[in-house]
């Protein structure tokens, strides 16, 4: 691409894009309820719907593994390989929607795994956990980001509606788009992301 002093931003989402989180969840859950779920059980993102109970036990399960040592899960294959590649290109600032409250445990595992491959990391919050959050599009806007990485249609669709390519990742369950927007592109694994961005996106 052409070399300007002024580097375009990317916008990448941590967990089931960086972060193995559905399954980390549940073997977690697994571990300690007994369960024998696995990530193809995760048909829906607000996982109430998969594992039962109450909205405030979800919350709990999630807080818990969210602060639990983590350190050994490995990120999504050819995630680390990818943010090496854009980061001769752009700047790439993660976009989670985790709450801050695990910033500390998030960054831990971002550096341990990721070290150097991002400029920052934007904690988003979540619209299922009744705290305060901010839909990604509008923090995309806000750092100027010209593309969104992320599994969850609905902040690509906010990414959209704020002039914000998406490029939906994973073959997840719960990664579909109804009604496919011209600007979002759907990329089953990290090496077409690649592809995506430099042979088609730019
Ligand atoms: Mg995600």
């Amino acid at each position: 691409m052409l070399k300007t002093d002024i580097r375009p931003v990317i916008a990448v989402d941590i967990d089931d894009v960086l972060f193995p989180f559905v399954s980390g969840m549940a073997e977690y859950h697994n571990h300690h309820k007994g369960t024998t779920l696995s990530p193809e059980d995760f048909t829906s993102y607000n996982f109430m719907d998969v594992w039962g109970g109450t909205q405030d036990e979800t919350n709990t399960m999630i807080d818990s593994f969210m602060a639990a040592d983590y350190l050994r899960l490995q990120p999504e294959p050819g995630a680390k390989e990818a943010l090496a590649h854009l980061k001769n290109d752009f700047d790439v600032v993660l976009v989670t929607a985790r709450n801050r409250l695990f910033e500390a445990n998030t960054v831990l595992w971002l550096r341990h795994h990721l070290p150097d491959l991002f400029k920052d990391v934007i904690f988003a919050g979540n619209p299922h956990d009744g705290r305060a959050y901010q839909p990604k599009g509008i923090i995309c806007k806000e750092l100027g980001a010209r593309l969104l990485i992320d599994d969850h249609p609905s902040n690509l669709v906010s990414a959209a509606e704020c002039g914000v390519d998406g490029v939906l990742f994973g073959s997840k369950a719960w990664s579909v788009v109804d009604g496919a927007s011209t600007s979002i592109k759907t990329c089953p694994d990290w090496p077409s992301v690649i592809e995506y961005i430099y042979d088609e996106w730019q």
